[in-house]
């Protein structure tokens, strides 16, 4: 095993194909971004950075960006790619915690940020989102030969603070060897090669645009369209010269608003995928009527990379998640006692595999628990197993609500209330309730359209559930809470309503 980078990279030196083009014109070949992670990562050295040290990164997306991850895999640093939206107390946290030697942050910011890394010794530059700053400046004195420091299969090349919305952020540690294997993995199953032209729009600080967007498409040569962001137009007329899109399912039900989006448009793509949050049903249907494509659905997460997949070819099943990829284990555990659950049973997803993180920075306790005894990982989502091999993710094991001693899952009450006309999504939560412990509540977004009143909901649902399951109350709301990677803020929700029922 080697460093990430040269499996990434080696076999393309010299290589004049496209890498990376951005909508202002820049385009920068194999040898081109070869070349600028050379001088980056001098740079990085010039500046102190050791292997094994730290590199937190909170700037704009741009090729500098990428060319800067690709500096820290080859200087044998760790990489630790910090939110855009985080603020300056936040990003104090993550300094504290993680000791990084540098700090890379926007220059608007740098002021804050200096404060923050005098405390932790730490060095400060600044990247902007056009690439200019101070480490801009550093890189381009450099020359572009850099001897890529070697690396063991175990060694971290990034440290992933997960967006944990309760309690402390964690920081997962991943290895060399755990995101080779994912993007290799990720090109046999879904197919990429030098042809494709992948259009780029997800944030650069997460897994899901940085590691398997980036990696895979560097590990098969194919071509990169970075966009700042997610923008339906642009995505639209980008797709005849594009092959593949990778989203979040946000993405996908704002471009079904876009008149552009037609058969016709989407003739030459050849692969929709989703992830990071669930993909309604109902999107993928949308999808298909309107496009011709079934979206393939995949499951992942910060700590393993990608552990399960629709499949390339043979049915992609709407509202399940796939098969495990191969060489990922999958099981479903009783989440208190961990013994297995009855064929079928809703239980706590358990992966083992080459993808499965090294554990959390600093937190040995917490790492301990989160691993069965021979490995296994224990994710968190709750989910079941079909017949078919089909893994269905029934929602976060936090998220499950205990009311009056009974189970219940938010998305069977969800799956209701969305059915009803007037509304477009729902969130169940549980929340505070003297008698219940926590009473089952709904969140309604309606789009602001016209909309049942809560009684009518509530009368919809009396045939449907059983008492213990409907809810309580139900709220309406215009849209509900998303953080970028589309995920419904549930936290957002109980911390709003938390005094509803007293
Ligand atoms: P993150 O670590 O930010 O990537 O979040 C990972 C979490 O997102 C997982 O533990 C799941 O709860 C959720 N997730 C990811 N992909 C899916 C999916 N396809 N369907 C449902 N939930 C998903």
């Amino acid at each position: 095993m080697s460093n990430l980078f040269e499996l990434l990279l080696a076999d393309k030196a010299g290589s004049d194909r496209l890498a990376l083009e951005t909508l202002g014109g820049l385009r920068l070949s194999f040898e081109d971004l070869i070349q600028a992670s050379g001088r980056m990562a001098n740079a990085l050295v010039s500046l102190g950075v050791k292997s094994g040290d730290r590199i937190a990164v909170q700037v704009e997306k741009s090729p500098a960006n990428l060319v800067l991850y690709l500096a820290s895999l080859r200087a044998g640093a760790v990489y630790l790619p910090l939110n855009t939206a985080y603020t300056l107390a936040e990003v104090g946290y993550f300094v504290g915690d993680a000791e990084p030697s540098l700090i890379v942050s926007d220059p608007q910011v740098r002021e804050g940020v200096l404060a923050l890394a005098a405390d932790a010794g730490a060095g400060v530059e600044t990247l902007d989102a056009a690439g200019q700053g101070s480490l801009a400046e550093i890189a381009a004195r450099q020359p572009a030969d850099f001897q890529t420091v070697a690396r063991d299969a175990d060694d971290l090349a990034a440290i992933v603070y997960t967006s944990g919305t309760t309690g402390r952020s964690k920081g997962a540690m991943l290895t060399h060897a755990n995101l080779a294997s994912n993007a290799s993995t990720l090109v046999a199953v879904w197919r990429f090669t030098d042809r494709d032209v992948l259009i780029h729009a997800l944030p650069i600080y997460h897994v899901h645009g940085l590691f398997v967007a980036i990696n895979v498409l560097l590990m098969a040569g194919g071509t990169m369209i970075f966009l700042p962001k997610f923008d339906a137009g642009e995505i639209v007329s980008l797709m005849p010269r594009a092959t593949a899109l990778m989203g979040v399912p946000t993405f996908y039900t704002r471009l079904l608003r876009h008149p552009g989006l037609t058969t016709e448009a989407a003739r030459g793509m050849r692969l929709f995928v989703s992830g990071s949050a669930p993909l309604l049903a109902e999107t993928h249907r949308e999808w298909r009527a309107r496009t011709g494509h079934a979206i393939l659905e995949r499951y992942g997460m910060t700590e393993t990379g990608m552990n399960v997949s629709n499949p390339y070819d043979g049915e992609r099943i709407a509202g399940t998640v796939g098969l495990p990829l191969p060489g990922v284990q999958v099981r479903i555990r009783d989440p208190e006692t961990g013994a297995p659950v009855p064929a079928g049973e809703i239980g706590m997803i358990e992966v083992r595999g080459p993808n499965v993180f090294k554990g959390y920075w600093r937190m040995p306790e917490k790492s301990a628990q989160d691993f069965r005894p021979g490995g296994f990982f224990v994710t968190g989502d709750l989910g079941t197993i079909g017949e078919n091999g089909y893994v269905s993710i029934v929602g976060r094991g936090k998220d499950l609500i205990i009311t009056g001693g009974l189970n219940v899952y938010p998305i069977e009450v969800e799956e209701k209330i969305d059915a009803l006309p007037g509304v477009v999504e729902s969130a169940v939560v549980g929340l505070p309730h003297p008698d219940f412990g926590e009473a089952v509540t709904a969140v309604a977004a309606t789009g602001g359209g016209e909309h049942p009143t809560e009684a009518e909901v509530l009368a919809a649902l009396e045939a449907e559930l059983a008492a213990f399951k409907r809810p309580k109350r139900v709220i309406f709301v215009d849209e509900l809470p998303r953080n970028t990677m589309g995920k419904v803020q549930k936290a957002a929700l109980r911390a709003e309503f938390a005094s509803l029922y007293g």
